[in-house]
């Protein structure tokens, strides 16, 4: 049962603080300052707020503790009894005590604490009585700060500072060493390294380890707390600082961006110069293309313009030929000659000896004749076995040796019309000289070297005849 019974100068009221406590037994109760009661259950302190809730005063001197009874005193200082002695708790710390700090006996007798007038207190252990004289002086002995005795870094010293130690993988590791001469009380290390964890790191050995810590500036803190109050000392603090490795350094991060920003030059580099490749490759092909194209073009113009068998100017070249040295000539007042020509008895050649003989003999003649005049002289072949021939600039009629000898080459060497056997050849001439007063009509001046050679052919062939 733990009811509580209340009287608040009228009336008695009943609250019971089963549920809250979990229906363990209320051992001892007080009031404490705040209008609240300080109970103990066997296992605990507990605050009870007049609702019926309960609050554990919770602490490590408390727990796995027998506990007699608690009472707050005028400072609001909480004294607990207990198996081994006595806690008490100033609002920020606990301390215990026992035979170490001089009390008669290691525990209470569960008659718990009295406060005397001038606020010294009375503790009651089962061996006698014992005064706290001056209780705040409990308080005044800080747990002592602990030491670094050693930091290392790999085999030798760590330096401590500002300046940037250069990066390494060798472990971090610091000494540490704690001048307690309490012996009674038991103690252990809180550490944190500022920088990597803010949050604190409970160890009892005296040794903190740190595998290659990246670059950073680093406060390596490191404080003692008592076991059984959960006090903790002042820290004290190293601080030190690691310049980052090489591949995580500004300039190295600029590197890598200045190496990437190259590459995408590069990059664009060679792509731009195959395309300048395809495009001049492109270019070479179009030029050649067109060249070709050209030339068969040309080919053509040609193929249209010369005789087939011959490959002298044809009737339409020539006429086109006869025009123009017409047209120059009336510019220049200059002259030419036109000379037509017809190859005597030449259907007796075919019917005697075949169309490819009548061939042969026609081819022949175009090529003597070619090789018998100037580049700027032009042969054509008017028609069946007729060529004509213009010579420009020639002086007629007193200069017709040229014309003499254009008849000599047909008549010169018989003509090899195959199978070992020649043949004599002989042609009628027609001539007709252009001169600045000679009426500009190409027709009419073929008809007039039509007409010398009609004379030729009449007068006995393979001869030279004049127009007027
Ligand atoms: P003439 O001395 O009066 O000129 O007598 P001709 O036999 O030369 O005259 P004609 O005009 O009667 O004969 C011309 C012949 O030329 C007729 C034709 O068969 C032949 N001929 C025309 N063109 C060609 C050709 O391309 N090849 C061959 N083999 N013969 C041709
Ligand atoms: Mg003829
Ligand atoms: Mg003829």
């Amino acid at each position: 049962m733990s009811d509580v019974r209340r009287f608040d100068g009228r009336d008695w009221e009943t609250r019971s603080y089963d549920a809250a406590l979990g229906g363990a037994e209320i051992l001892s109760l007080v009031c404490a300052r705040d209008g609240n009661l300080i109970a103990t259950t066997h296992d605990g302190v507990w605050r009870l707020q007049h609702g019926g809730h309960a609050t554990r005063i919770d602490a490590p001197v408390l727990r796995d503790r027998y506990i007699l009874n608690a009472r707050e005193d005028s400072r609001g200082w909480l004294w607990v009894a207990l198996d081994v002695g006595f806690a008490v708790w100033n609002g920020r710390h606990w301390r215990t005590l026992d035979q170490t700090q001089g009390l008669a006996w290691n525990d209470s007798n569960g008659r718990g604490t009295y406060e005397d007038r001038d606020g010294s207190i009375w503790l009651i252990t089962s061996n006698g009585l014992s005064h706290v004289l001056h209780p705040e002086r409990l308080f005044a002995s800080a747990l002592r700060q602990p030491v670094i005795e050693e930091a290392l870094r790999g085999n030798g010293p760590l330096p401590v500072g500002d300046a940037p130690l250069p990066w390494r993988a060798d472990q971090i590791v610091f000494r540490l060493a704690h001048l307690q001469f309490d012996q009674g009380r038991s103690w252990h290390y809180r550490f944190r390294l500022l920088g990597v964890d803010d949050e604190w790191n409970d160890t009892v050995q005296p040794e903190v380890r740190y595998a290659a810590l990246p670059g950073g500036r680093y406060r390596f803190q490191v404080a003692a707390v008592d076991n059984a109050t959960g006090e903790q000392s002042a820290p004290v603090e190293l601080a030190f600082t690691i310049a980052p490795p090489w591949w995580r350094s500004v300039p190295f991060y600029v590197l890598c961006a200045l190496g990437v920003a190259g590459a995408f030059v590069a990059l664009h580099r060679l792509r731009l110069r195959a395309h300048r490749a395809r495009e001049d490759k492109l270019t070479a092909l179009v030029r050649e293309r067109t060249h070709e194209l050209e030339q068969s073009r040309e080919e053509m113009r040609l193929r249209a313009l010369k005789d087939g068998l011959t490959q002298c100017w044809n009737r339409v070249a020539m006429m086109d030929i006869v025009e123009r040295e017409i047209e120059k000539c009336a510019r220049s007042g200059a002259g030419f000659a036109l000379v037509l020509l017809d190859l005597d008895y030449f259907k007796r050649v075919n019917d005697t000896h075949g169309h490819l003989a009548g061939d042969a003999v026609l081819v022949e003649t175009a090529r003597r004749l070619r090789a018998a005049v100037r580049p700027y002289d032009a042969v054509g072949r008017y028609g069946g076995e007729e060529f004509v021939v213009v010579l420009p600039g020639l002086n007629l009629p007193a200069d017709t040796s040229r014309i003499d000898a254009l008849r000599a080459v047909v008549r010169g060497e018989p003509v090899d019309i195959g199978d070992g056997n020649t043949l004599a050849v002989t042609a009628s001439f027609g001539v007709v000289a252009f001169t600045p007063g000679t009426p500009p009509d190409p027709v009419a001046l073929l008809g007039r070297a039509d007409e010398a050679l009609y004379r030729s052919k009449h007068a006995g062939r393979d001869r030279i005849s004049y127009a007027d």
